[in-house]
């Protein structure tokens, strides 16, 4: 295999980091994880990325799961122009922040109302504050190895002991703030009802990923979110389902329509905005209607409900409500899965596993797919930095770390999936070794 010339690239990144930290705007980025010289791209269409010296990537990735109809889509780009002729921001009111309301609501029935932010850590930052200025109580309930965005009180990790209090995960997090957070193991039903009884009636509200997918995918166990439903509803505590990644990702009604679950309140982002910033918070309208002006919890932004964000927003999400749509994102999502676990064993690795719901797959080099932040650990992560590399310069763009999730678009049925798998059968040889170690 002719090594990847990946020169303009190189330049690129020692340039950004001079004057970016880290040479990224979000951390992931840097390929601190997996190590080697993160591309960047000049160009996206469809299932497919180009980097600065015009090598081409099958794109695992989708940018963490906003371009599910394909990258540079006419009929989002054209909705796009069109917006963006028409005047980029007016700080006032727009027609189309309604009717994506409208359609939100539609589709999320748990929304009664819904408010446009410009991103999901603002949409998560909200939700938590409006939980507390509706209930009264300072307590927020996570969990860990699930992320919702870089607020100070959820970037915490529990202490040691049964049921503790949380550490700060990020320098700048003063302890106190971390104080009123408290985090369990996720998937950890019985730590949840013995925090609810001695925690109770202090607890604001439990945030939760109700997939989580940023310490890769991890699915709940059966009985963890109806836990969590049925003690919120018996302590007066606010349930919000971080949907900011499965939103319009995993299925057009969210876990929440997969499960049957209803939050009392969702947070949204990602999709979304249709590859714009943008991510919302609602749910009932009793709990909506104490946001501002309505009510005391004050929350705002000068380019929320962004005209051009919202333009694309609305055309993504109207291709994906097209019947079939998750139907067929599932099934080439799944395939591609199978395909990948074949793969492995045609290669002889035994200790790797694939999963998906919707859009949205795990891969794990582990016998079984996790069920906690542990068990990732757990995995063989060597062997995914591997396999990450032998995919990279082959063309396969995943995700640089083996804590993330992957995402497919509709455009990926046919081909792409095809330059994956071929692509896998020869990383898996190389990496075998590594992967039964
Ligand atoms: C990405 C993500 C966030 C943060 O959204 P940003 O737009 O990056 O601020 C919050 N929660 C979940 C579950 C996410 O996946």
């Amino acid at each position: 295999m002719p090594r990847q010339i990946i020169d303009r690239s190189q330049k690129l990144f020692d340039h950004a980091q001079k004057f970016i930290p880290g040479g990224v705007n979000s951390p992931v980025r840097a390929f601190r994880s997996v190590g080697g010289t993160p591309r960047f791209f000049t160009k996206a269409k469809g299932a497919y990325l180009w980097d600065a010296d015009e090598n081409r990537y099958v794109d695992t990735i989708c940018s963490w799961g906003p371009a599910i109809v394909g990258h540079a889509r006419k009929e989002v780009i054209d909705a796009v122009k069109k917006a963006a002729e028409g005047g980029l921001s007016f700080g006032a009111p727009t027609a189309g922040e309604g009717e994506l309301a409208e359609w939100v609501s539609k589709h999320l029935p748990s929304i009664e109302m819904l408010r446009l932010t410009s991103s999901g850590t603002e949409a998560t930052m909200s939700a938590i504050r409006l939980a507390r200025g509706f209930t009264g109580r300072s307590k927020i309930l996570k969990f860990e190895g699930c992320y919702h965005g870089h607020v100070d009180s959820l970037l915490v990790k529990a202490g040691s002991g049964l049921l503790t209090f949380g550490n700060p995960t990020s320098a700048g997090v003063p302890e106190s703030f971390a104080a009123e957070t408290l985090v369990l193991d996720y998937n950890d039903t019985d730590a949840v009802k013995a925090c609810f009884t001695e925690h109770g009636s202090e607890i604001a509200g439990v945030i939760v990923e109700p997939i989580a997918g940023n310490m890769n995918l991890v699915r709940p166990v059966p009985g963890f979110l109806e836990t969590l439903r049925e003690q919120c509803t018996a302590h007066g505590a606010v349930l919000i389902f971080d949907e900011v990644m499965t939103g319009f990702r995993v299925g057009a009604q969210g876990v929440q329509g997969l499960t049957g679950i209803t939050p009392d309140l969702t947070t949204l982002g990602k999709v979304i905005g249709g590859g714009m910033p943008m991510g919302a918070f609602g749910g009932r309208s009793d709990i909506m209607r104490q946001v501002a002006p309505l009510g005391p919890v004050y929350q705002a932004g000068t380019l929320s409900g962004n005209p051009v964000a919202v333009a694309a927003g609305v055309a993504t999400l109207k291709i994906v409500s097209e019947p079939a749509f998750f139907e067929t994102l599932g099934k080439l999502t799944g395939d591609c899965m199978q395909g990948l676990t074949q793969a492995a064993r045609e290669a002889g690795i035994e200790r790797f596993c694939a999963d998906s719901v919707g859009g949205m797959f795990g891969i794990y080099f582990s016998h079984e797919c996790p069920k906690s932040l542990d068990d990732v650990t757990n995995s063989n992560r060597e062997a995914f930095n591997r396999f990450f590399h032998a995919m990279l310069e082959r063309g396969v763009y995943l995700a640089p770390s083996a804590y993330e999730a992957g995402f497919l678009s509709i455009e990926h049925l046919g081909d792409p999936i095809d330059i994956i798998l071929k692509t896998a059968r020869e990383a898996f040889k190389e990496i075998a070794s590594v992967a039964n170690a």
